[in-house]
C-alpha cells in the first residue's frame, strides 16, 4: 500500500493467533493416545509427565529453582498470595493500570486491593508507590508489568526493601522478556505467567508460577492440589520443606494438564525466536508512526528494559472526546481494530479502574489522564512486518485526517 493511498482497509484478523506447531499437536496426540492426561498418571513414580518436564524446562528459561503449573495466570496470581501469607482483610498494592484478574484475584484470596497510579511511560510511579505504602502500611505488592512495560526494577526493588514490603509479580505480559539482562519474574518472591491464548505462549488456557522460595513454593505446590504426591512435581523444593506445611496447607484444585503441557513444551523452545518477531513488528508499527505523525506519542521504554511487545500502545494527547470517537471509527472502518483505554463503560477485555465497583477505589487523577488518550492494539504473529507497517500507516494518516 502507498502512503499516499487513504482509503485501502488493511484486512488482517487482530485476534488471530498462529497455529500450534505440529510437533506440539504430535505431543498432544501421544498424550491422548496414551490416556494419561492427569499429571500425577504416570507409570511408575520415576516417570517425569509432561506436566512435570514443562516445570523443568519453564524453571530453567526462567533461571528459578523452582516452577509449578497450574490451571491458569489469575489462579497463580491466586496461589503466590495464598502461600506468601496473605491475611483477610490485608491490604495488597497493585497497580491502577492493569487488567481485571489482578484485582479479581485479590479479593478472591480476601486482600484489599490499594491502587497505584501510572506514569506516562505506562508502569507503576514510584512515587505514589512510596506514599501509599507509608498510608497503608501494606506488606505486599502485587506488580502488573501490564502490556509488557517494565518499570525501573533497581529503583522499585531498592524502594521495597527500604520498606520491607514483599513483591509478587504478574509476568502475564513479560514472558521473555529482561530488565538489565535479568528475566523478568525474578526480582520478587514469586512470579505469576499464563498461557491463555492471548499471551506469549498457547494452551488456550494456563499459568505458570516460579520462584526461588523453598516454603512457598512447597505451599504453592499443595495448594494446587498436589495431595501427598508433590515428590512428583521436579522443580520443587526438598521433600523436608514439604513435611513442615503440608498438614497446614489445604488443597484448592487447579492443576495443569498433560494435554497443555505437552502443547506448551515446543512453544517454549520458539519464546526467544518469537519475542524477536514480536519486536521486529513493534519496531515497524513503531516507525511507521514517528515517520508519518507528529502527535502520536508512543511511551518511552527504560533503556535497561528488552520487552517482548504483543501489543503496542500510543497516545494522542491533541484529541478531543468527538476527535476520539471519530478517530476509533474511521481506524476500525479502515480494517483497523484498536482498543481505548479511557472508555468509562468496561468493553472486552478491557475496563477502567474505576469501574472495579466490588472494592474501594479513590481517583486517580496521573492515571485518569493517561489512559483518556491511550490506544492498544494487538500485534500477533500472523501479521507480517509489512502489515505492521501498514497499520501504523493507517493509523497515523487517520489520526492526521481529525481536528
Ligand atoms: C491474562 C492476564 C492475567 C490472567 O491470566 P489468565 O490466564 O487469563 O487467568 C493476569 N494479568 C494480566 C495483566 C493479564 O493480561
Amino acid at each position: 500500500m502507498s502512503q499516499a493511498d487513504t482509503t485501502q482497509r488493511f484486512t488482517g484478523n487482530f485476534t488471530q493467533q498462529e497455529p500450534i506447531p505440529e510437533d506440539a499437536i504430535a505431543a498432544a496426540v501421544a498424550v491422548m493416545q496414551g490416556g494419561r492426561l492427569h499429571r500425577y498418571n504416570v507409570q511408575s513414580p520415576e516417570e517425569l509427565s509432561e506436566t512435570a518436564l514443562l516445570e523443568i524446562e519453564f524453571a530453567r528459561y526462567q533461571q528459578q529453582p523452582y516452577c509449578l503449573a497450574c490451571a491458569s495466570g489469575g489462579y497463580a496470581l491466586q496461589l503466590a498470595m495464598r502461600a506468601w501469607g496473605l491475611q483477610t482483610g490485608e491490604p495488597v498494592l497493585t497497580n491502577a493500570f492493569t487488567l481485571s484478574p489482578v484485582p479479581g484475584a485479590i479479593h478472591a484470596v480476601g486482600g484489599k486491593p490499594v491502587l497505584v497510579e501510572t506514569t506516562s511511560e505506562l508502569v507503576i510511579d514510584l512515587e505514589h508507590l512510596q506514599h501509599m505504602i507509608k498510608e497503608t502500611g501494606a506488606r505486599l505488592l502485587l506488580l502488573s508489568h501490564m502490556r509488557g512495560h517494565l518499570a525501573d526494577m533497581d529503583a522499585l526493588c531498592d524502594l521495597l526493601q527500604q520498606h520491607g514490603v514483599a513483591l509478587i509479580e504478574d509476568c502475564a505480559h513479560t514472558m521473555g522478556a529482561s530488565f538489565n539482562g535479568q528475566k523478568s519474574g525474578t526480582h520478587g518472591v514469586m512470579a505469576c505467567f499464563s498461557t491463555q491464548t492471548y499471551k506469549h505462549i498457547n494452551s488456550g488456557e494456563g499459568g505458570l508460577l516460579t520462584s526461588g522460595e523453598d516454603e512457598l513454593m512447597a505451599k504453592a505446590i499443595v495448594l494446587s492440589g498436589s495431595y501427598m504426591l508433590y515428590e512428583r512435581h521436579p522443580a520443587a523444593p526438598p521433600l523436608p520443606v514439604f513435611d513442615r506445611i503440608k498438614l497446614q496447607t489445604p488443597n484448592c484444585s487447579g492443576r495443569m494438564d498433560n494435554l497443555r503441557a505437552a502443547i506448551l513444551r515446543p512453544q517454549l523452545s520458539q519464546l526467544d525466536n518469537n519475542a524477536q518477531r514480536w519486536n521486529e513488528r513493534h519496531d515497524a508499527f513503531s516507525q511507521a508512526l514517528e515517520h508519518n505523525s507528529n502527535s502520536i506519542r508512543l511511551p518511552i521504554r527504560h533503556p535497561l528494559a528488552y520487552e517482548v511487545p504483543s501489543s503496542i500502545q500510543f497516545s494522542i494527547d491533541r484529541f478531543t472526546d468527538d476527535d476520539n470517537q471519530r478517530f476509533l471509527d474511521t481506524c476500525m472502518s479502515r480494517g483497523v481494530e484498536l482498543k481505548w483505554f479511557g472508555a468509562a463503560a468496561p468493553a472486552a477485555y478491557t475496563s477502567r479502574y474505576d469501574s472495579w465497583d466490588y472494592m474501594d477505589h479513590r481517583p486517580l487523577p496521573q492515571t485518569d489522564a493517561v489512559l483518556s488518550r491511550l490506544y492498544d492494539c494487538r500485534l500477533p504473529l500472523t501479521f507480517s512486518v509489512d502489515d505492521c507497517s501498514t497499520i501504523g500507516t493507517v493509523i497515523s494518516q487517520v489520526e492526521q485526517s481529525i481536528g
